[in-house]
C-alpha cells in the first residue's frame, strides 16, 4: 500500500516538474499526468475558437427563389442564419459571423470577400432554392466543382451566380485563369476539407431532417470559390415544393433546422478535420 502511494508521489512530482519545464507537450503525456490525478499542472492552452461565417443567400432586391404560396427565400435564408446566430452565441468553442444581418444585396464575391478577410474557418451559405420537378424536396448540401454534379445542379449554380446581375451591379468578369489555378493548387487541402465537412454534415443533419435523395451535391457557385476558407452551400429544401415550403414558413420548423445546423456544425468545427 505504501509502495504504491510513495510511487504515485514520485511520479506527481516527476510530472509537475516536467510540466515546469514545459516539457509536457504531448497529449500522451497529459493524459499520463490526468491519469494520476492532483497534480498541479498549469491549465492546458485553450483551443481557439472556430470562426464560422454565415451567408443568408440573397437580400434586397434579389428575392432569390419564389415559393409557389409566395415565401421569398431571401426571408427564409435572413432567419434561418439569425437563429444559427443565437444559438451559437451560447457555445464557447465556435465564434459566428453573419455576412448579412438585413435585408441587403450583397454581390457574391463580396460574401466571398468577407469570408477570406475574416479568415473564416468554415464559411456555409444557406439556401432554399426552387427545382423545375416540383416533387423534389429536401435539404441537399453543395462544394466547389468546376463540373457540376448534375445538368440541375449546373443550372441551379448558374442561376445563383446570375444573382449579381439580378442586383443590377456591373462586376468585373472573373478571371477565369487565375480562379482555376487557385483551385489547382492552394484550394486543394481546403477543398478536400469542404467535402469531408459535407459528408458528417449530411450524415448528421439527416438524422433529423428530410434530405433529397442525392444530398451531396457540387457545382461551379460563385459563392464557394475562396481558396482558404472551406466552404460549402446548404440548400434547407426547395420553395418550388409545397410541403418544403410548407415546413420553411414555419418559425417553429426554421428553428429546428437552425438547431440541426448550428448543432452539427459546432460538432465538426470541434473535430480533427479542423485541427
Ligand atoms: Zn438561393
Amino acid at each position: 500500500m505504501s509502495d504504491v502511494f510513495t510511487r504515485r508521489k514520485f511520479l506527481q512530482a516527476g510530472l509537475t516538474a516536467l510540466a515546469g519545464t514545459g516539457l509536457l507537450k504531448t497529449r500522451a503525456a497529459w493524459a499520463a499526468a490526468e491519469h494520476f490525478g492532483g497534480v498541479p499542472l498549469p491549465m492546458r492552452k485553450p483551443r481557439a475558437p472556430r470562426l464560422l461565417m454565415i451567408d443568408a443567400g440573397h437580400g434586397g432586391r434579389d428575392p432569390g427563389a419564389i415559393g409557389r404560396t409566395g415565401t421569398y427565400e431571401k426571408h427564409v435564408t435572413l432567419d434561418i442564419v439569425r437563429r444559427m446566430a443565437n444559438i451559437l452565441a451560447g457555445k464557447p468553442g465556435v465564434i459566428v459571423r453573419l455576412t448579412r444581418d438585413e435585408d441587403i444585396f450583397l454581390p457574391l464575391e463580396e460574401r466571398v470577400r468577407i469570408g477570406r478577410e475574416a479568415h473564416a474557418d468554415m464559411f456555409l451559405s444557406v439556401h432554399a432554392d426552387s427545382a423545375p420537378d416540383h416533387s423534389a424536396r429536401g435539404l441537399s448540401v453543395y462544394t466547389l466543382s468546376a463540373k457540376a454534379s448534375d445538368d440541375f445542379a449546373q443550372k441551379l449554380a448558374n442561376s445563383e451566380n446570375d444573382a449579381d446581375l439580378t442586383g443590377g451591379l456591373n462586376l468585373p468578369p472573373a478571371d477565369k485563369e487565375v480562379t482555376s489555378i487557385l483551385m489547382d493548387l492552394a484550394a486543394r487541402r481546403t477543398h478536400n476539407t469542404a467535402q469531408h465537412a459535407r459528408a458528417d454534415f449530411v450524415k448528421m443533419v439527416g438524422r433529423d431532417w428530410h434530405l433529397l435523395d442525392n444530398p451531396m451535391r457540387s457545382a461551379n457557385f460563385v459563392v464557394l470559390r475562396a481558396p482558404d476558407v472551406p466552404s460549402m452551400l446548404v440548400e434547407t429544401g426547395f420553395l418550388s415544393n409545397l410541403h418544403d415550403e410548407h415546413i420553411l414558413d414555419q418559425p417553429r420548423e426554421r428553428e429546428k433546422i437552425a438547431r440541426l445546423m448550428a448543432d452539427n456544425l459546432a460538432r465538426i468545427l470541434d473535430s480533427s478535420l479542423f485541427g
